[in-house]
């Protein structure tokens, strides 16, 4: 290519062009307009050589039709200088004319003045990926997508059963990694033997199968995982040691073919976890699980899994006053999110929130969340410096390992005070193993964030948790327990209880959901810390809320 520098990259390009298989390596010279490109991508893709010319424009011939304008205007804005990187999934044509899923992640080199010189990267081929898991033999999760994305595209309908291992950890603590494996190869078996026609089992995430038929139909799988459930725990043996197993599992059936291949996979976890952690291994079919019409509320789901992957843009929050028990006053805030979209109006939040919450995507949806809530209230600040903003946290992204890194950027980036911040760990999140818990409020706390314990009361061990993460501020108490606290003794000795030993471990009482006066009445009494409720206001964006707060200082 001609300079050293040149030299310099084509030496790196070298190194790394033969390392891997199914990913390909190019550099183009943004300025001569000219791109070398490694041999197995040449060989691959067809490409007229090595070296070509206006690579861009012949490039983009190979990308899908359907794709190539997103394309080319990605890479537009790189080769204008507007952004350093470039990273897409489109399809490509191969040699063989057969298209294929690739991911291209791309950098811009700028010259010494700060000009787009070079666009180098790599492109990853998802079709030369295995689909086989090394393990059990089975086709894996990503055989899993693109079986389910032909179904789809031929509009072949059929009953997905998601089944795992309740205790799986426990195995492997007790007999090694090993043993799990074979554990994991004898279920495989289990599974392939029991399923045999017109039906695919896959090895899937972690301990989790997927068996996917269309020879039966929902009725005859019920009955098919009941027999599954008893012959596993009663005959699955390794090296002639019987060995203890609970199924859960969970139940899908995919006749809507506007639902993506993803979406169906979040529902499939949402129905497993709900079987593994709420009714001991009982199969719970998806459809029976949620609260909109069954049709429909795929389709809402779906929508709002693609807004996610797009960037969040029918998202918004909703702020909820908090206020001081006692003297009314507005201490806090609690972000709420909300969706909304022309075709399908205003969905719930608690409705969409558990079935996404095991999805892959939520992470990106709460960094949303709190990067949004964090910009909007900031500026209330500046009147409020003590009021205290609450976001809430899923599972999704307490489980993910960056999540800390990335909360002190958002901090970083918006310039949110630590002290300000409060986050409160919703229900689910008390499905996590508490050690990893307790190690994330040591740091929270550390930095001088609050954390709230929410729907107390409610859900499983609430008590646990107080015992075993000593870093709660602030308990919530769920307004289960509210709704009819004038009229229930019962209730009114369980909020007083509750407040009475919050109060006596240093925790501070938030009571929600607090809807009348005599309501309110009620429960001073019980000196909690603070209100939330409709009496005050219902959840409302900033620019209401601003309105809000100055009617309230009028009167
Ligand atoms: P939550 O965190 O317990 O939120 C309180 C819910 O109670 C909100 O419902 C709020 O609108 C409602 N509420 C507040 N005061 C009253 C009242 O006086 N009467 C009645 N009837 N209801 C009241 P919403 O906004 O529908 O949220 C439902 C749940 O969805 C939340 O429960 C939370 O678990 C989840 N959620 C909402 N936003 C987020 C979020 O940004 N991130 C995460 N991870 N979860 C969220
Ligand atoms: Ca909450
Ligand atoms: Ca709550």
């Amino acid at each position: 290519m001609g300079t050293k520098q040149d030299d310099i990259l084509e030496a790196i390009f070298y190194a790394l062009s033969s390392a891997t298989e199914g990913t390909y390596y190019f550099i183009s010279n943004l300025k001569k307009k000219r791109s070398r490109w490694s041999k197995e991508a040449v060989e691959f893709f067809g490409l007229p050589g090595e070296f070509i010319d206006e690579a861009g424009e012949i490039w983009g011939d190979y990308v899908h039709p359907e794709d190539r304008e997103s394309f080319k205007k990605d890479v537009e804005s790189c080769i204008k200088g507007e952004k350093d990187i470039h990273i897409m999934t489109y399809r490509v044509k191969t040699k063989s004319g057969k298209y294929v899923e690739c991911t291209c992640n791309a950098k811009v080199i700028r010259d010494d003045d700060g000009n787009p010189l070079y666009l180098a990267g790599s492109i990853i081929s998802h079709g030369a990926q295995s689909s086989i898991d090394r393990i059990t033999g089975l086709r894996n999760l990503y055989g899993f997508f693109n079986d389910m994305k032909r179904k789809r595209q031929k509009e072949q309908s059929c009953i997905v059963l998601l089944t795992g291992i309740s205790k799986f950890a426990e195995i492997n603590d007790m007999y090694g990694y090993t043993f799990g494996n074979l554990v994991l190869k004898e279920l495989a078996k289990f599974l392939t033997d029991k399923f045999s026609s017109y039906t695919t089992v896959y090895r899937m995430e972690g301990t989790k199968f997927a068996v996917v038929t269309e020879a039966m139909t929902l009725e005859e799988m019920q009955k098919a995982y009941l027999e599954l459930q008893q012959e596993v725990s009663r005959h699955l043996r390794v090296n002639d040691c019987r060995v203890n197993i609970l199924l859960s599992g969970g139940l899908f059936s995919f006749d809507d073919f506007t639902v993506k291949a993803h979406t169906v996979y979040s529902c499939l976890k949402y129905a497993y976890y709900e079987s593994r952690d709420l009714k001991q291994g009982e199969l719970v079919i998806f459809d029976n699980q949620v609260s909109l019409e069954d049709r429909k509320s795929m389709r809402i789901i779906s929508a709002i899994r693609e807004d996610i992957v797009d960037g969040c843009k029918d998202f918004y929050m909703c702020y909820q006053p908090v206020m001081d028990a006692q003297k009314e006053r507005l201490i806090g805030l609690e972000s709420l999110v909300r969706w909304q979209n022309d075709k399908y109006g205003k969905v719930e939040p608690g409705v969409f929130i558990p079935i996404l919450e095991t999805d892959t995507n939520f992470y990106q949806l709460g960094n949303w969340i709190l990067r949004q809530s964090m910009l909007e209230v900031k500026p209330l600040l500046q009147v409020y410096p003590d009021l205290q903003l609450n976001i809430n946290l899923s599972y999704a992204q307490l489980e993910k390992s960056e999540f800390l890194t990335k909360l002190f950027e958002i901090m970083e980036e918006v310039e949110f005070p630590a002290e300000n911040l409060c986050l409160e760990l919703t229900e689910r999140c008390r499905l996590l193993d508490m050690k990893l818990v307790k190690q994330i409020t040591t740091v929270l706390k550390g930095e001088g964030i609050k954390i709230a314990l929410d729907d107390f009361g409610t859900g499983f061990s609430s008590m646990e948790i107080i015992n075993a993460v000593p870093d709660i501020d602030i308990i919530k108490v769920d307004r289960t327990f509210v709704k009819d606290i004038d009229k229930s003794e019962i209730y009114q000795a369980i909020v007083e209880g509750i407040t009475n030993t919050a109060n006596k471990l240093h925790r501070k009482v938030c009571i929600e959901g607090v809807e009348t006066e005599q309501m309110k009445t009620v429960l001073q009494k019980y000196s909690p810390a603070s209100f939330q409720g409709y009496l005050y206001s219902k959840p409302i964006p900033i620019k209401e809320l601003k309105e809000w707060i100055t009617d309230e200082k009028k009167s």
